[in-house]
């Protein structure tokens, strides 16, 4: 970024050249636009972790176990992909766990 010697505006480049867009001041070349400012590092990538709390969606199901109506709900496929994946409930507030298989 550059400066008008003269009135201290902001220079913009014009067709050519730098001027200056308050006193039509004409820089001799070009000056340089680019922002010295740093560019902001790489947004690291955020890794869910299974174990540090459940990620899956929260369903309608009941439990066996303490008559809750809501568990999380995630669907899982066995070994080879020759076999029927499996649907895993787990209750919100008891976290007992059912699989069911197609
Ligand atoms: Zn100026
Ligand atoms: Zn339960």
């Amino acid at each position: 970024m550059e400066f008008c010697p003269k009135c201290g505006a902001l220079l913009m480049m014009k067709k050519t050249r730098a001027g200056c867009p308050r006193c039509n001041y004409t820089a001799k070349g070009k000056v340089n636009m680019e922002m010295k400012e740093e560019v902001d590092a790489a947004v690291p990538v955020v890794v869910v972790n299974e174990k540090e709390g459940n990620v899956n969606p929260i369903t309608d199901w009941d439990c066996h176990k303490c008559k809750s109506k809501r568990a999380y709900f995630w669907i899982r496929q066995m070994r080879a992909g020759d076999e029927a994946e499996s649907k895993f409930y787990q209750c919100v507030k008891c976290k007992h766990t059912v699989r069911v298989d197609n």
